[in-house]
């Protein structure tokens, strides 16, 4: 069964596009966390970042380099963003299909909760 990203990716879903290349979208999150948070989700399904192999660097890197072009793109390169990824349940992943979490545009509280 295809995850939720996966049909977004597949255009089944939609979704608010801000970037696609051929190993990754980028997405608006529908429940921002902040005034901009931006999902960075690769194209080839990989559950999350604790089951990436070795295979998977090039992919690994180029969520994060994206998710840097992207902050610099939506202008908070200057003021500050946060890259997160969920791992699992204590880590509140709540959709089994890796993706890097982009949030900026506001002071962003540490620890987080
Ligand atoms: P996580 O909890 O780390 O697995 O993140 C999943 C994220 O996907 C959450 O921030 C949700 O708000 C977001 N999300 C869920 N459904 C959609 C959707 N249809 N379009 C965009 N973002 C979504």
């Amino acid at each position: 069964m295809k995850t939720l990203f996966q049909k977004i990716i597949d255009r089944e879903i939609p979704a608010k596009l801000v970037h696609e290349d051929d190993l990754c979208i980028a997405i608006h999150d529908i429940n921002p966390q902040a005034p901009m948070h931006v999902l960075v989700i690769p194209k080839k399904l990989i559950a999350r970042v604790a089951e990436a192999t070795i295979a998977d660097r090039a992919t690994l890197g180029h969520l994060l380099l994206t998710a840097a072009a992207l902050a610099k793109k939506l202008g908070v390169a200057e003021s500050g963003f946060r890259i997160v990824i969920n791992n699992g349940q204590d880590g509140g992943e709540t959709v089994p299909h890796l993706h890097v979490h982009l949030l900026g545009q506001r002071p962003l509280g540490w620890p987080p909760g």
